[in-house]
């Protein structure tokens, strides 16, 4: 261990957010011998949710979601286990909003909870209260009461996120919700409109439907943009096919109340002509802003990108010597939260135990929850060829039938997955894409083998584990050059 150097300050760390990134920074500094405090302040939102520490993903993001998820799944199951000789009754199957609401919510308290001990079991001082620059040293804290209080520190880190942003059309903010309010919110959703195709657009209107609420999804310009378009387009062809209803090109332009407390909403299609629904809920998803401006980083002259207001950081060091960012407020770094987790816990070992390495932000795995997980690492196919061209790489790909599938006949039209690989040298994997079931858990394990520098021979000499759907990225041999079909082989041979 590093000894901490001499300073006049009343800690050695100051953390603006208690959330993934936040956290684990702070509790990794503490085990070097820094004192450390933590500021959380979670401002209401628009709809007047507010939650306790552990921020988003704890909270509004990544565990409410995947409970919901589940919980949409486990239904499908149900259904699915009267073909395997389950004795149920398809009438009486449905979903009670206000326990699953209960039930996640409870076990949010219970994390907040927990994480509330665990800080001070590792004596992380909590600081309930809005925290902003005075100057690069002093934060101004603003207590609940809205008494404001000094706290200096010799190194400063922005943890702060970021939260939903609205469209600028009349009604949004007083009508509409957004992820901050879906997990919480006290009736069922009934017949919801989602706007929005990113990441928590897919999840909720996936969740929504599988719940048996009426969902559809607005769509701007394209499904998951930034995403393999090929796999983003299966997606929603998937989602399609259960139920879900897309309007493709088609933008809201407004939201009224109506007298029955329903909301109608205006909107344009992709031909320009008005039409008009009325939803239940409208939930809008068009992408989060980082809550750097709060921080007043003009006392500081912290620089911030223009467009987006998200921290402009190297080596998650601010141009403010000792200012630091990790998380949704870095500019250009997936909004993760094991990226946020694992840049705060480098920080500190650079800070305080004399460590020199850096996050490595390339080949992150992530996985979209909708109702066939779309799971990926490293490059799409679009990507691959804008940096490498046609010609350098390989695309191969197959289409499969998971086993579970077989009984009840579920489609697996959308079973696919996709191995980009270097035509040259030793056949480096460049991107895996895999939709179906259990496709987080599929892709973490290659992300670790592309770690490694998968090469597209070691993957083929990968012995494959049978029956898994895992086990088809070490059947997968069809080439898209080839132009062959890459329609499922034969299950066991
Ligand atoms: P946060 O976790 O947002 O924490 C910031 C904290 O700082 C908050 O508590 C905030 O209230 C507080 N704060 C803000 N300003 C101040 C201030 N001035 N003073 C004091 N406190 C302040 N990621 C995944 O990896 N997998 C998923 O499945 C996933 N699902 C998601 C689903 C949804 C609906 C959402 C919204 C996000 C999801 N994410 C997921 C993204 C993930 O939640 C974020 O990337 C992650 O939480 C970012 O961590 P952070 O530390 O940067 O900020
Ligand atoms: P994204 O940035 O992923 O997507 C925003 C979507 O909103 C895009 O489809 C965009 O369309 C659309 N949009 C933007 N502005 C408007 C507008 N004015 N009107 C209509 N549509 C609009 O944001 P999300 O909010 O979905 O997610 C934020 C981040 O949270 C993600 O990037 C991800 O990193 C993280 N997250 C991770 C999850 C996971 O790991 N499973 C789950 C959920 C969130 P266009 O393409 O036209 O710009």
């Amino acid at each position: 261990m590093a000894p901490i150097a001499e300073h006049k300050f009343m800690y050695d760390l100051i953390v603006l957010g208690g959330g993934s990134g936040g956290l684990a920074a702070a509790k990794e500094a503490v085990n070097y011998g820094a004192k450390v405090a933590v500021f959380d302040f979670v401002s209401p939102s628009p709809q007047g949710t507010s939650w306790g520490l552990g921020g988003t993903c704890v909270n509004v993001g990544c565990i409410p979601k995947k409970l919901m998820h589940q919980a949409a799944l486990l239904g499908e199951a149900i259904h699915e286990s009267a073909a395997y000789g389950w004795q149920i009754d398809p009438e009486t199957v449905k979903i009670s909003w206000e326990a699953l609401r209960t039930a996640v919510q409870n076990h949010v308290k219970s994390v907040n909870w927990v994480t509330r001990v665990e800080l001070r079991t590792k004596k992380v001082e909590y600081i309930n209260a809005l925290g902003y620059f005075k100057d690069k040293h002093t934060i101004m804290g603003v207590m609940k009461t809205g008494q404001e209080k000094e706290f200096t520190a010799q190194h400063i880190l922005i943890a702060v996120g970021g939260r939903p942003r609205y469209p600028n059309i009349p009604g949004a903010l007083e009508y509409a919700i957004t992820s901050d309010d879906i997990f919480s919110l006290e009736k069922p959703p009934g017949k919801t409109l989602v706007i929005g195709a990113g990441y928590i657009g897919l999840e909720c209107a996936g969740f929504l439907n599988g719940l048996g609420f009426e969902a559809t999804l607005m769509v701007r310009s394209i499904i998951l943009r930034g995403f393999d378009h090929h796999m983003a387009n299966s997606i929603a062809d998937d989602m399609q096919k259960r139920g879900v209803k897309i309007l493709f090109e088609a933008q809201a332009t407004k939201i009224e109340k109506q007298k029955d407390g329903r909301l109608l909403v205006h909107y344009k299609n992709k031909d320009g002509q008005a039409l008009t629904d009325t939803f239940d809920t409208v939930l809008i998803a068009v992408g989060r802003r980082p809550l750097t401006r709060e921080l007043k980083p003009e006392n500081i002259g912290l620089k911030l990108i223009p467009e987006t207001d998200k921290v402009d950081a190297v080596n998650e060091e601010s141009n403010v010597p000792n200012v630091y960012a990790v998380g949704d407020v870095l500019s250009g770094k997936p909004e993760l939260t094991p990226v946020a987790i694992h840049a705060g816990r480098l920080l500190a070992r650079r800070l305080f135990a004399n460590s020199t390495e850096q996050m490595d932000y390339v080949n992150v795995a992530t996985t979209v929850f909708s109702p066939l997980e779309y799971g990926c690492v490293g490059l799409s196919e679009d990507d691959a060829i804008i940096q490498y061209g046609e010609d350098r790489i390989e695309v191969y790909h197959a289409y499969y039938k998971p086993t579970e599938f077989f009984i009840p006949q579920k489609d697996v039209t959308n079973c696919y997955l996709k191995v980009i690989a270097l035509r040259e040298d030793d056949e480096r994997v460049l991107g895996m894409h895999f939709l179906g079931p259990n496709a987080g858990e599929v892709i973490q394990g290659f992300a670790a083998a592309m770690k490694c520098n998968l090469t597209f021979p070691k993957l083929k000499s990968t012995v494959g584990i049978h029956p898994t759907v895992a086990e088809e990225f070490t059947r997968v041999s069809v080439t898209k050059r080839s132009g062959l079909d890459p329609k499922p082989q034969s299950c066991c041979s």
